[in-house]
């Protein structure tokens, strides 16, 4: 494996092909020239990913790879997804984030849904967003209250749904409702998935949206959604409410949530590396006391902590894809992946805005739009305490009630 400035120039031995070494090279050509100019000319104006650059990530088929063929989609395993998401998050986090709407989010679909939406979904036609928190269900997803009752032919749901991202650019929405009423003695019992249509820029009668204000993460809206009467057909529902096993919705955002934790572990590597490269140009170029910074022994020990620490990411990372490519239960592997890729990312991202002094602290340099970014990653698809309860529950007893 050789290694360019903390740049992975040649996929590791231990999972090469030539298939993979050309889709590494493609995303980061891609990322490099057609992702990073308009994240730093969008990002400080918070401005929307234009749909010139969605064409484009449709046309490499970076919404369908973990899609079937069959369906229209690559085909290709999380290793792949994984190439591509760290390419694309070193540029900018969001459009890493984007294609996640096709490729994760057509689990429960039935085969006529399959058929119908997945060829979208590959092409980017159609892309989905998903409402899981909720004001108070947020680290405990077996709380939520968000209510689906089943009347006539017609789901009619109501409650309240936190922090939807692109529910108002997206074409329907995975719902997680409770298809019961909530028992404070069965909590993970009844929660049901539901795919909720929509036209894309506008909310359906019965959801009323509200953008929420953050520090980054641009590019796209997150959305607090009010649900009030809103009328879905019966057949809507994709997962779990009255099916055999009454906690199969709970579980299946537990595997969900695997899939998208390794994703996030690439996302945190690509910002890392962002900025472990842009603080090589830095240190390199300017100059104190008669020489540049990177000369001086501090900053040459910042720059061997970042590279050493996105190297370890990286391979706890495609180790997790690798081993879930294989079919093997990978929730504690995800976990540690995302564990110490996100806790990396704030810290490199940190180092870096260290590197570039006062510049740094200045939104004239990209490096405060990774640590922004960074620091989201330690909270969302599950905090860095709940990934610290999910490995330390693996091994030792869990404590008692
Ligand atoms: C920008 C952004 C985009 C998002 N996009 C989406 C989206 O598209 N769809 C979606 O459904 N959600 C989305 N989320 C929600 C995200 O997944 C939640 O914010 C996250 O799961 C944490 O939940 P919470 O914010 O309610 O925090 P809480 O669960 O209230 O946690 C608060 C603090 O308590 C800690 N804590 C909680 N329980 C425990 C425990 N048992 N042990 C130890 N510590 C604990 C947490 O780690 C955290 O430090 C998004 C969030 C953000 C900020």
């Amino acid at each position: 494996m050789s290694r360019l400035r903390g740049v992975i120039e040649r996929v590791p031995a231990a999972y090469y092909s030539d298939e993979r070494q050309a889709i590494l090279e493609a995303a980061r050509e891609f990322a490099m020239k057609e992702v990073l100019p308009i994240a730093n000319q969008l990002d400080p104006v918070q401005g929307e990913i234009p749909m010139s650059l969605r064409d484009k990530l449709a046309e490499l088929g970076y919404f369908g790879i973990l899609i079937p063929e069959e369906y229209g989609g690559l085909g290709l395993g999380i290793f792949e997804y994984v190439l591509v998401t760290e390419e694309l998050a070193r540029a900018w986090m969001s459009v890493a984030s984007i294609i996640a709407r096709g490729n994760g989010l057509g689990g429960g679909f039935s085969e006529v849904q399959r058929r119908e939406m997945l060829p979208k979904m590959a092409r980017g036609e159609c892309l989905g967003a998903f409402a899981l928190s909720e004001p108070g269900a947020g680290s405990d997803v077996a709380s939520i209250r968000c209510r689906a009752e089943l009347v006539g032919d017609e789901w009619v749901i109501n409650g309240q749904k936190m922090w939807c991202t692109f529910a108002d650019g997206a074409d329907f929405l995975v719902l997680v409702a409770r298809a019961t009423p909530y028992d404070p003695q069965n909590r993970h019992a009844g929660i049901a998935h539901f795919l909720v249509p929509k036209e894309r820029g506008k909310f359906p009668p019965g959801v009323e949206g509200t953008p929420m204000r953050k520090i980054g993460y641009h590019g796209w809206k997150t959305w607090e959604l009010s649900f009030n009467d809103l009328r879905i057909p019966k057949d809507h529902i994709l997962i779990g409410g009255d099916r055999a096993d009454a906690r199969e919705g709970f579980k299946r955002v537990a595997g969900w949530l695997s899939v998208a934790r390794i994703h996030t572990a690439a996302r945190s590597v690509g910002l890392a590396r962002g900025a472990l490269e842009d603080s090589i140009v830095y240190a390199e170029s300017r100059e104190q006391f008669g020489r540049p910074i990177g000369d001086f022994q501090a900053i040459r020990f910042k720059i061997a902590w970042m590279a050493t620490e996105i190297e370890a990411a990286r391979d706890l990372t495609y180790a997790a894809a690798d081993n879930s490519d294989r079919g093997h239960r990978n929730d504690v592997e995800a976990s540690m992946a995302k564990l110490f890729a996100s806790e990396m990312a704030e810290k490199v991202t940190s180092e870096g805005i260290q590197i570039h002094g006062g510049a740094g602290y200045t939104s004239e340099f990209a490096l405060e739009r990774y640590w922004r970014d960074a620091r989201l990653t330690k909270i969302f698809e599950g905090t860095s305490e709940i990934q610290q309860r999910i490995i330390s529950d693996a091994y030792l007893p869990r404590p008692k009630k």
